[in-house]
């Protein structure tokens, strides 16, 4: 399933993440991340006033869902302990107009961790970019966004060449920076908008210390070279190999407080922020295995689920089904021999930054 139109001038957007529960199975990286989100939940809600409700919820960029059972139902019990406990309150998931919804309304419908198990709670979704105002003004009481905002809005430029913006080098890279830098004051704009005075937004994103070039650059590395490897032999065109850029941009700490140097940005203060660091989840299990066909597993995983669905959607419309999952297969298969000839952290540098946004 592609996200972006496709044909010459695609992608210009990000893909939708992997289908049919794909992501939810696959993106335990980003539940720990989020994780580190929930303190600033309870702060947040500790600084908003309530009035008499009813309280409506925002998670932007949801995706399927299951890593927002939990911060959602946090939120949801910070309304409860303060307004009672069946005051009612209306969750809206909103992401991408593309991404699987229905698994995300079956996920609330079936999983025990499901919090509409509890009475009065209302939930829909909106399928809108989150670079657009997307609820109405003056509606939102707590927002939460996580994983999510370094999804850029679009590409800056047509035909990057590499598959991770960050490892791009010279007028490309620094078209990305500005992009990101655009895409967060946007972002917080329309925030800004949707949030009730008072009201505050919660924002998780990967990030990294600021003498960090570049996430992943080994395994993001060795994906741009099997995509040039394909490229060499005629597998894939010169044109879709060009396009093949997975649309992230990681933001530094200094980064998402810069629209806030003189203190308000559109009526938001930043409240508090922090950076922690996000201890690789497949390595540390390793070391104590040695399984390294299990490790090749989880980061082929993780790789999968958020990006190939940006590189389905740079193949050329002619591609069949069966050219598709051959090229995925290839491309995976050699992520996949590539870390077991090589056991080694893929996951760093990475850490989390969270911020916590209010409304004056
Ligand atoms: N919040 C979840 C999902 C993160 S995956 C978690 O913490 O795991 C990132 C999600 O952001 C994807 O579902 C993707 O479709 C969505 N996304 C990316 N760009 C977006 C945009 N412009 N508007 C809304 N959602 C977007």
């Amino acid at each position: 399933m592609s996200g972006a139109k496709p044909g010459a001038d695609a992608p210009t957007r990000p893909a939708p993440m992997e289908r049919g529960g794909f992501y939810n199975e696959r993106s335990r990286l980003q539940a720990g991340g989020g994780a580190h989100g929930l303190p600033a939940i309870a702060r947040a809600f500790e600084r908003m006033p309530l009035g008499d409700g009813p309280v409506t919820i925002a998670d932007y960029g949801s995706a399927q869902g299951r890593n927002s059972l939990v911060p959602i139902g946090a939120a949801i019990a910070e309304t409860r302990a303060r307004l009672g406990a069946s005051s009612p309150v209306s969750v809206v998931h909103t992401d991408q107009p593309d991404n699987d919804f229905s698994t995300l309304f079956c996920l609330l419908r079936d999983s025990e961790d499901s919090y509409l198990g509890a009475q009065n709670i209302f939930t829909s979704a909106v399928g809108r970019s989150f670079y657009e105002q997307v609820l109405p003004a003056g509606s939102v009481t707590f927002g939460w966004c996580s994983y999510a905002i370094h999804w850029l809005s679009a590409a800056p430029i047509a035909g990057a060449g590499h598959i991770w913006c960050r490892l791009t080098t010279g007028d490309t890279r620094r078209a990305f920076e500005r992009r990101s830098a655009d895409d967060w004051l946007i972002f917080l704009t329309h925030r800004a908008a949707e949030l009730r005075p008072g009201g505050c937004l919660v924002v998780v994103q990967p990030s990294m210390p600021d003498d960090e070039p570049s996430t992943f650059p080994v395994l993001m590395g060795w994906a741009q070279a099997e995509l040039d490897a394909m490229a060499a032999d005629g597998t894939l065109r010169e044109a879709e190999a060009a396009r093949m850029t997975v649309l992230c941009y990681e933001r530094y700490p200094a980064d998402v407080r810069a629209p806030f140097a003189n203190g308000d940005f559109c009526g938001l203060v930043l409240a508090e922020d922090f950076l922690n660091d996000l201890p690789d989840p497949f390595w540390g299990p390793y070391q104590a295995t040695g399984d390294a066909k299990t490790l090749a597993d989880q980061y082929v995983g993780f790789f999968q689920a958020p990006f190939r669905p940006s590189l389905l959607a740079a193949l050329d419309p002619d591609r069949d089904t069966s050219f598709r999952k051959a090229f995925a297969d290839r491309l995976e298969s050699g992520l996949h021999r590539r870390v077991i000839a090589e056991p080694q952290p893929l996951m760093t540098p990475l850490a989390v930054h969270v911020s916590l946004i209010q409304k004056r």
